[in-house]
């Protein structure tokens, strides 16, 4: 079993955006950066993105807008930021409060800024497998860490496991895509599922993307399968001084020894997002050159 080491990975693409960077002519590109309220883990999200960005050389702009905020006043806010010719990207931290309809607001972000690449004409870009436009952070992550870990998915049986807007459904429109890298056999399963650990079994890369802890247990995976594990999911543990642990939806140690290769969690998707968002900034920078 090869574990794929997100972090290693992860550094080296930073690390190949900050020469890129270094090397560009004129202003540097610019992310802005909206958090809504005081959610703990978009504080640490949001901090995570910011480091990463001053590591590359780009710059951030943190936008805090309260809790309270109304739809209305935050579509305002973006609305100024789109109109802002200093400002290449905008990304807007989910959650979102409530009262606050999130897919409107990945809407409002004009589709040249949208680097969560969650606005409809980026995610139709990806069904049209038009390169010009942003490919969500996660989902282009964990294609990339495939890439770089020489798992090439011509051929190949890849189960999705969750079918959200944020990873599922796009993850499993890029490995079916006709390009190099690409062009898998895709199926993708969600709750309404029936006999999911039939389908799992036929699985050569498995990409576990529903927000439950250690769902995946040995029974449900193919010797020698390639196990990509998206969940973070936080688990009640007294010996932690937070009182919590990150956890995958896989049960990493047992599914572990049957696999070829595996993420863990943490350290396996998780900082490839981070990474790709910082891609796609420096994109919609090169772009508007
Ligand atoms: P969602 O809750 O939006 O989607 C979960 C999906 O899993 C749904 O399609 C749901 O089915 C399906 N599902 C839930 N329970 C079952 C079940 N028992 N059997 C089969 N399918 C099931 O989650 P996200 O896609 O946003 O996130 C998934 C996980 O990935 C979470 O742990 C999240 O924290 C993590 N994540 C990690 C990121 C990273 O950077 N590493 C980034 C984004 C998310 P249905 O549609 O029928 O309800």
């Amino acid at each position: 079993m090869e574990l794929i080491d997100g972090n290693q990975i992860a550094a080296a693409l930073i690390a190949e955006l900050k020469t890129e960077v270094a090397a560009m002519p004129g202003r540097k590109p610019c992310i802005a950066l909206v958090r809504v309220g005081e959610d703990p883990a978009s504080v640490s999200y949001v901090k995570k993105k910011e480091k990463t960005a001053a590591e590359i050389g780009l710059i951030s702009r943190i936008i805090l807008p309260p809790i309270t905020i109304s739809q209305a006043e935050l579509f305002a806010l973006l609305d100024d930021l789109n109109a802002d010719p200093t400002v290449d990207g905008i990304l807007v931290q989910s959650p979102l409060p409530k009262h606050i309809d999130e897919v409107a607001v990945f809407r409002r972000v004009a589709p040249e800024k949208d680097v969560d690449g969650f606005n409809t004409l980026n995610l139709g870009k990806v069904a049209q497998e038009d390169e010009t436009g942003f490919v969500a952070c996660t989902p282009a992550g964990i294609m990339e860490l495939l890439a770089r870990s020489g798992v090439d998915l011509k051929g190949k049986h890849v189960v999705v496991l969750g079918r959200s807007l944020i990873v599922g459904k796009p993850v499993a429109l890029l490995a079916l895509q006709k390009k190099a890298g690409a062009n898998a056999t895709v199926t993708i399963c969600h709750s309404a599922t029936v006999n999911l650990s039939a389908i799992t079994r036929q699985a050569d890369v498995l990409i576990a993307a529903i927000g439950r802890p250690d769902f995946v247990t040995p029974d449900m995976v193919k010797p020698g399968a390639v196990v990509i594990d998206v969940g973070i999911n936080r688990v009640a543990d007294v010996s932690k001084k937070t009182g919590y642990r990150l956890t995958g939806d896989v049960a990493f140690d047992r599914v572990a020894p049957l696999c070829s290769k595996i993420t863990p969690v943490p350290g396996g998707v998780g900082p490839m997002t981070v990474a790709m968002l910082m891609k796609n900034t420096v994109k919609a920078r090169r772009l508007k050159a």
